[in-house]
């Protein structure tokens, strides 16, 4: 258990305060209690945040209750890493546009909740592709991927 120092109405205030999905009842926590590895654990709460301030407030809020937080992408991680006790969130559900692509300067900006093989069908046309190849590359997405520090086996 994390000593964190939030209460259910500190909970119901922040979920005022996002413009995505704040939720901590029973089933939205069952459901984000797992990942593709063996570890389960039943967060406080999960977050499905729509916007850059969502994510700054989830991040204060954190801090100032001492709630742990726990970014999730597809939830394909092997050894529990997005599996815990304080809010988890949810990155792929909305924060998932390809930004821009520049394509001489082989640069993109994407959100952390672009799948990498959508991302590689945008960039098909640039004759570019984003080279990690993990075995889970229809689900995984850059932000887990990243997090991960995700290759395959080229
Ligand atoms: C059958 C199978 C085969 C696999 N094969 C491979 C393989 O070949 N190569 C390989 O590398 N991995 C492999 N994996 C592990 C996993 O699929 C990859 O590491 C994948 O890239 C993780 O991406 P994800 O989107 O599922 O990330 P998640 O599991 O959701 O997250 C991964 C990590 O990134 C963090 N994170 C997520 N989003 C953010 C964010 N926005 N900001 C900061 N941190 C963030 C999470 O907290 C977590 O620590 C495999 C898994 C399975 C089930």
């Amino acid at each position: 258990m994390s000593a964190h120092t939030c209460t259910s109405a500190d909970l119901d205030g922040l979920a005022s305060q996002l413009e995505g999905e704040f939720h901590c009842h029973e089933t939205m926590r069952s459901l984000y209690a797992t990942d593709a590895s063996e570890y389960q654990e039943q967060p406080l709460a999960m977050a499905l945040p729509r916007t850059e301030g969502d994510l700054a407030q989830l991040v204060a809020f954190a801090r100032r209750h001492g709630l742990g937080l726990i970014p999730r992408a597809a939830g394909t991680s092997l050894a529990g890493q997005v599996v815990g006790p304080g809010s988890v969130v949810d990155v792929g559900r909305h924060l998932n546009r390809i930004l821009a692509v520049d394509a001489p300067r082989r640069r993109g900006r994407v959100k952390p909740g672009v799948v990498r093989n959508e991302l590689n069908l945008a960039l098909k046309p640039y004759r570019l592709f984003f080279a990690p190849e993990t075995s889970t590359p229809n689900r995984a997405m850059i932000g887990g991927m990243v997090g991960n520090n995700s290759c395959g086996a080229n």
